[in-house]
């Protein structure tokens, strides 16, 4: 396991992925019942962005340095106000006023700000050193559990959660070959055990023909309501850097799709590192098409 998020964290990936689960989360609030998140894939909960490994990067400069730095128009700014506001909690301003970002939440203490009182975030993460990070942040917190299982297998024994309403977050690194191919057998996993549940996987952009293989893999699962939703911050040519990001979420709350039409352009023009950076919103099964 050499993959550290460390090294992304914040960037242009992150702000997609963690503005839906932000969103996600807001909606699943509406309803006064419980909820329940779980993070097969962790990570170590936050990332200090003065580290020698955000720094060697310097990935979150052009992924959440670019939103902060930017005023989205008001209907973005609503739509992004959920993650925004935890990122912006877990920093103070200087003492200018300015706002100065130095410690990045990733997706558990996103959902873990999020949660009410009676709501359960179940995370994971398998690294022995990022998992014992993640542990201590979540140190004597009752509504977090913190695993270090094979994310993949954890999936099976959380499933189905006993408020049997939530979110589930599958987020490998990818650095494994077969990884879109566990994507598959982990939606249809959880399809099985909760097949109400909303569950977003993400996935890299880099080979298009790949990512093709993977939506029609995907497809004909004939699991009902499955979104995409990418975002290219350049054209991918081939294998190599990441010049996108994918969601596939089951069965997103019906917000989702809406406020997914609004922000995919927003961040196509605050993010795109080419002329060509390109957004994309379709439903791969169930709904109706749709486009960004
Ligand atoms: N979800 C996190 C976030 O958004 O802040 C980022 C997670 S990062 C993309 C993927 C994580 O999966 C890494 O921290 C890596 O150590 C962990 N990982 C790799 N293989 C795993 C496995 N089989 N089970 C659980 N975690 C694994």
């Amino acid at each position: 396991m050499n993959y550290r998020h460390a090294y992304h964290a914040g960037n242009f990936a992150d702000v997609l992925k963690h503005a839906v689960l932000a969103h996600i989360v807001a909606y699943l609030k509406r309803k006064p019942q419980p909820f329940r998140v779980i993070d097969t894939h962790a990570g170590t909960g936050v990332y200090d962005l003065g580290a020698e490994e955000a720094q060697k990067t310097g990935e979150w400069r052009d992924g959440i340095g670019r939103i902060l730095a930017d005023a989205p128009p008001s209907d973005v700014a609503e739509i992004l106000a959920p993650y925004l506001e935890v990122v912006r909690n877990e920093n103070r301003r200087d003492e200018s006023g300015n706002e100065a970002i130095v410690r990045y939440p990733g997706s558990p203490l996103i959902a873990r700000r999020l949660l009410r009182p009676d709501d359960k975030l179940v995370v994971n993460e398998a690294h022995p050193e990022d998992g014992a990070r993640l542990k201590t942040l979540f140190n004597k917190d009752r509504a977090v559990k913190a695993l270090a299982l094979d994310g993949w297998m954890a999936l099976k024994s959380l499933l189905p959660p006993p408020e049997r309403r939530g979110v589930v977050l599958i987020d490998p690194p990818f650095e494994e070959a077969g990884e879109f191919h566990r994507l598959v057998e982990a939606l249809t996993e959880a399809h099985r055990r909760f097949a109400t549940g909303t569950v977003v996987v993400w996935y890299p952009i880099k080979d298009p023909r790949r990512v093709r293989a993977f939506h029609r893999d995907a497809a004909a699962l004939s699991i009902p309501k499955l979104l995409v939703a990418e975002l290219c911050v350049r054209p991918p040519l081939s294998e190599g850097s990441l010049a996108g990001t994918g969601l596939l979420t089951l069965n997103p709350p019906f917000t989702l799709e809406a406020a997914l039409t609004t922000l995919l352009p927003y961040l196509v023009r605050t993010l795109g590192q080419a002329r060509d950076a390109d957004s994309r919103l379709e439903w791969l099964t169930g709904e109706r098409t749709a486009s960004a």
